[in-house]
């Protein structure tokens, strides 16, 4: 792999040497030991880690558009792990701490940046859910705790916490590794490790079936043509019923549109994360100094990712009730994405009753921040053909058992 450094970019700069392509256009192959379907975070981190881990290399990632123009690239790039069931909060705090070191890992700028995240509460019930999640979190020595308005307002100076607002703060959990990261860098620095360790990534290359033959799949038919291949990963979030559907593997998702959107850039004046699930909003500052609004899921099942005037009025209207002084702030854009969302909140990897059929699938509104932990996940279920600890209790098998994994309370709106 190329490295990039100080010294290369002096030298290149000076001698005007062209830099390389980080992935490269590939014929696609008769067969692959192993064929990934989304160049998604996912998709694209399962294929680096069979290559890297666990030197499985001869893998293709098909995405039928470009990389990362799913939901990798439209998210609002929170990534925390102070989440409510303990199954969850492990997960999570895997992937946090590898993303601590990708910028190493893949010699790749991802720009995290653990600047803290903030839930507010807003009623009792609430307050009740924060306490909650800070006992499981603190159990689990995950860094987070229930603060109260002072610190609240000392924190974050623009917060309305005045006993008189609207929706009066009461409290919030305090999550300080929580923060931002980088989402194009992320699928960027993925796709070059994974192109340097050997792995196809076929871009505008469309999966439209999947063969699968006494039980066991045997191959996969794309716009390009038949691939052969024993193991077939779907990673595909938003879609991700319509690939398993080919398979013959029936999902309990539906899918919903996630809007967001973005302001002009304004000084930094917002150090931290911040989330009202009672007002479902969520707002950070980037490093460019615009301001991301998010939100929870259209109210509608759909396909569509067209934005909607009234999800902007709604959230303008939550936002300046928690900092008016925003008040004159221009929005710049808004957007959707697709979310595959289980009856959990909680995501649905591994196995399949089909042999060969992997899913990693359920990403709802928070999938991006677990893309390294389900990728190093996902490689290891292949390559030793038995489910990691880790990912153990997200099993299709578990709406069978009725052993769900409630982490609505976690992730409806904070994503
Ligand atoms: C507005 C918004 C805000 C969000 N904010 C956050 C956040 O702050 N933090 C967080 O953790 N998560 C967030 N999410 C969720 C997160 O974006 C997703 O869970 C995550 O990106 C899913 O990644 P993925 O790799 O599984 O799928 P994706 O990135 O969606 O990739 C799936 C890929 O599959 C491809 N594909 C589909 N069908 C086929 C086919 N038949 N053949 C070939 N390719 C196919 C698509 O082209 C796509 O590129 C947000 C989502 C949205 C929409």
């Amino acid at each position: 792999m190329n490295r990039y450094s100080a010294w290369r970019l002096l030298s290149n700069g000076l001698t005007h040497r062209e830099w390389p392509a980080a992935w490269r256009p590939h014929e696609p192959r008769a067969s692959y030991d192993v064929v990934v379907i989304g160049g998604g975070v996912h998709g694209l981190a399962t294929a680096y880690y069979l290559a890297t881990n666990h030197g499985i290399r001869n893998v293709a990632v098909l995405d039928k558009s470009y990389i990362g123009s799913g939901g990798s690239g439209r998210n609002t790039a929170i990534v925390r792990s102070n989440y409510l069931t303990p199954e969850g909060v492990a997960f999570y705090d895997r992937s946090v701490k590898l993303y601590e070191r990708l910028s190493a890992t893949l010699n790749f700028n991802v720009m995290f940046s653990q600047r803290g995240h903030m839930t507010l509460a807003h009623n009792d019930s609430s307050l009740r859910t924060m306490r909650w999640r800070a006992e499981v979190n603190k159990l689990q020595k995950i860094d987070s705790e229930v603060i109260y308005p002072d610190e609240i307002k000392r924190r974050v100076p623009h917060l309305d916490v005045s006993p008189h607002a609207r929706y009066p703060i009461l409290g919030a959990l305090y999550h300080p590794p929580g923060g931002i990261i980088r989402h194009d860098a992320v699928v960027w620095g993925y796709a070059r490790g994974a192109d340097a360790a050997g792995v196809h990534i076929h871009q505008n290359t469309e999966v439209r079936d999947i063969e699968v033959s006494g039980g066991k799949v045997t191959g996969v038919l794309t716009d390009k043509g038949r691939i052969a291949t024993g193991t077939v990963v779907n990673c595909t979030a938003g879609w991700a019923t319509t690939v398993a559907d080919m398979a013959g593997v029936p999902l309990p998702i539906q899918t919903f549109p996630l809007q967001a959107a973005v302001t002009e850039p304004v000084r930094p004046f917002l150090e931290t994360v911040i989330v009202s699930g009672s007002l479902h909003v969520y707002v950070s500052q980037t490093d460019r100094g615009e301001l991301v609004f998010g939100a929870s899921v259209d109210p509608f099942a759909s396909y569509s990712t067209r934005g909607s005037l009234e999800f902007i009025e709604g959230l303008a209207g939550h936002v300046l009730e928690l900092m008016p002084a925003l008040s004159k702030m221009r929005l710049l854009r808004q957007w959707a994405g697709l979310c595959d969302m289980t009856p959990d909140f909680s995501p649905i990897m591994g196995f399949t009753p089909v042999d060969g059929f992997l899913v990693d699938v359920g990403w709802g509104t928070y999938g991006f921040k677990a893309g390294p932990v389900s990728g190093e996940a996902m490689a290891e279920c292949i390559a030793t053909s038995r489910t990691p600890t880790i990912i153990d209790a997200f099993g299709i098998d578990r709406f069978d058992s009725g052993d769900l994994v409630g982490e609505k309370g976690a992730a409806a709106v904070g994503h």
